[in-house]
């Protein structure tokens, strides 16, 4: 009775009625990889309406809705959208780090670049204006473009320290005392971020490190307030001392010596997360030592011609050889692969970041890609890897709603032409990228190999 009413209604003023109706769209015959870490379903039907999925699974046990729209994948794969649980936004512009980025119009641009490169989902881990807070919720009101946007708020270093980024005076907190670091935790608490970033480096014995005393303050004050706290790291004996007064997440690899089996146990026991970051430590050089990155299309239109230039430049090569941290990164860069390994084995909750968008060669959604090849690389499985990309981010940012392709989850997923279980790097195979049942065109995309 209801539906012959609405259809009449239609019927006259030719809108509404019909566009819900279409709104419920089929996506039939693709290999589903639910993010779950459960084996592919080879022949699947995804069932969305407006941003959620309604049902998913194999075509012979989800019903078909009548008068849907039908969506033929069939031979494509569809696995959920990249989460990136480590990105920054607003630092870079032009391909260069600037004070001044933190623009609305740079980190919407930045948003949008994300979502075209198949990341639907990113953590701005630290060195936000409060600008970004206004953007967030704008964006979980509106459906806006781009990339979801979550938010560690400004982050909290210490004075003359990490991190060694210009920032504006409004993007970092630098406590000098346990007290004014409370303060500091109180005063973003009234923000509701999504997390809180801490800075725990002397990065290689350049500056003063975060006093434990300091972090222990701070990681108990945000837990009151009832939000997880993600340390940078890169020393062994830092990272223990973090995951004995309860950080929620290590948001870098540890660089400077394998973890040990009590550490990985008590991570393990704690469920804290940890973000691997390999890309971060390559790409102090990659682009020096090996320009057939730059062929790569996918990398140049992530990219602006500025950064193109200034890593071709002879400067830029001198100063990379001459480097003596670049040594220390590749040796920090397999301890890293190595470590990664050891926790994915050792039971511990794993969440992809890639520290994009912090410095010009860390390049905002083809890191993502690359992230996972490297942590195959280091020795997960493809399956560990996508999991840890989707469902592992998604459990990192609390967002129950997304990470996985399941009944009353979001709509993120991205259609790929080849299957990335076979070959990681077959997620840069972008067909179609899906943000919350929004349809969005790949900026690039990778040619399957014949
Ligand atoms: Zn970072």
């Amino acid at each position: 009775m209801k539906t012959a009413l609405l259809l009449a209604l239609a019927c006259v003023t030719s809108s509404a009625a019909f566009a819900q109706e279409s709104q419920t769209t089929v996506f039939e015959g693709a290999r589903l990889i639910d993010g779950t870490g459960k084996p592919a379903i080879e022949n699947s039907v995804i069932v969305v309406k407006d941003d959620k999925i309604v049902a998913a699974g194999p075509a012979a046990k989800v019903k078909k809705p009548k008068g849907a729209r039908i969506v033929d994948v069939h031979g494509r794969t569809i696995m959920p959208g990249i989460i990136n649980a480590h990105g920054h936004v607003g630092l870079v512009v032009n391909g260069k780090n600037s004070a001044e980025g933190y623009t609305r119009e740079n980190v919407e641009a930045q948003l949008a670049q994300y979502e075209q490169y198949g990341v639907t989902t990113v953590m701005a881990l630290g060195l936000n204006r409060d600008l970004g807070y206004e953007i967030r919720d704008q964006q979980r009101h509106t459906r806006s473009l781009g990339a979801s946007l979550f938010l560690a708020g400004r982050g909290i270093g210490v004075p003359d320290a990490a991190p060694p980024v210009p920032v504006a005076p409004d993007q970092v907190y630098r406590p000098q005392t346990v007290e004014e670091a409370v303060k500091d935790v109180r005063e973003v608490a009234t923000h509701k971020p999504d997390m809180l970033k801490i800075w725990v480096d002397d990065v290689y014995g350049k500056f003063p490190k975060m006093d434990p005393a300091l972090y222990k303050a701070v990681i108990a004050e945000a837990h009151k307030k009832k939000i997880p706290v993600a340390a940078h790291v890169f020393y062994l004996a830092d990272a223990k001392g973090l995951v004995a007064d309860g950080i929620d997440a290590l948001a870098h690899s540890i660089r400077d010596q394998d973890a040990d089996a009590g550490l990985i146990s008590q991570m393990k026991q704690k469920g804290t997360f940890y973000v691997a970051t390999l890309n971060v430590d390559e790409s102090g050089y990659m682009f020096a030592e090996d320009p057939s990155f730059l062929q790569d299309p996918m990398l140049v239109q992530a990219v602006s011609p500025e950064m193109i230039k200034m890593v071709q430049s002879e400067e830029y090569k001198n100063k990379i050889r001459s480097d003596p941290n670049v040594p220390k990164n590749k040796a920090a860069g397999a301890t890293g692969m190595r470590n990664l390994k050891a926790m994915q084995a050792g039971g511990v909750r794993i969440a992809l970041g890639t520290d994009s968008g912090a410095q010009p060669v860390r390049v905002p959604g083809w890191a993502e890609h690359r992230e996972l090849e490297l942590m195959v690389k280091a020795g997960l499985t493809p399956m560990q890897a996508l999991v840890a990309a989707t469902r592992g981010s998604a459990a990192m940012l609390r967002a129950s709603d997304r990470g996985t392709l399941e009944a009353g989850k979001r709509a993120d997923f991205l259609v790929l032409q080849g299957n990335p279980l076979e070959d990681i790097r077959n997620t840069r195979q972008l067909v179609t990228i899906y943000n919350g049942g929004r349809e969005v065109k790949p900026r690039a995309t990778a040619v399957a190999a014949k």
